[in-house]
């Protein structure tokens, strides 16, 4: 799972969300990155407008389905304040993001449902997010690319 948020207090947020998420019965956190500050990135390329975002990564265990996953995301999001009328605006600025990555033991599952595609389609391309699940769990193996994501965190452009 991916955390991410450029609004208020960011790391108290990922804290209260990862206390929130490893309270319910059918979720366990068992790993967490270091969370990185990245640039925001807009429509346009980077955005100096809107504040620095925060990213990092967890490793969860769950008896949930993807879907089900999902869901109990999304509301962990709505109980940290984030306005959902604002999603008009892609990327808008807001205070929490859980995002799926990858599902499965070995992050195996390949779905593209009509709300969930997994792996996360933008994965392979986002250094705030390979950056810290390289720290979590290089060896795994993105299921479309085939690449690990140590592989597709190296073969990122510098920046
Ligand atoms: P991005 O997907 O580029 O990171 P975002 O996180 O800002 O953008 P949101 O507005 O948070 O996008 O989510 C839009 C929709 O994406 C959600 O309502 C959800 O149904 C869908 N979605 C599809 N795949 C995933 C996934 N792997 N993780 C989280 N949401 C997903
Ligand atoms: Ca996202
Ligand atoms: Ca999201």
């Amino acid at each position: 799972m991916a955390l991410g948020g450029n609004l208020g207090d960011v790391r108290v947020t990922f804290e209260r969300a990862l206390q929130w998420l490893n309270s319910e019965p059918n979720i366990a956190v068992e790993a967490v990155s270091a969370f990185h500050e990245t640039v925001a990135v807009g429509i346009a390329g980077e955005d100096a407008s809107q504040p620095a975002y925060l990213n990092g990564v967890a490793r969860i265990t769950t008896a949930l389905s993807p879907l089900d996953l999902l869901r109990v995301l999304q509301q962990v999001e709505l109980a940290a304040g984030r306005d959902r009328s604002a999603s008009a605006i892609r990327w808008a600025p807001r205070r929490l993001d859980l995002d799926l990555l990858l599902f499965g033991d070995a992050g195996e599952l390949v779905l593209g449902h009509r709300t969930l595609t997994l792996p996360h389609p933008r994965l392979a391309e986002r250094a705030f997010v390979l950056t810290p699940l390289a720290e979590l769990n290089p060896d795994l193996v993105h299921p479309v690319t085939g690449a690990t994501v140590a592989q597709l965190a190296a073969r990122l452009p510098e920046h």
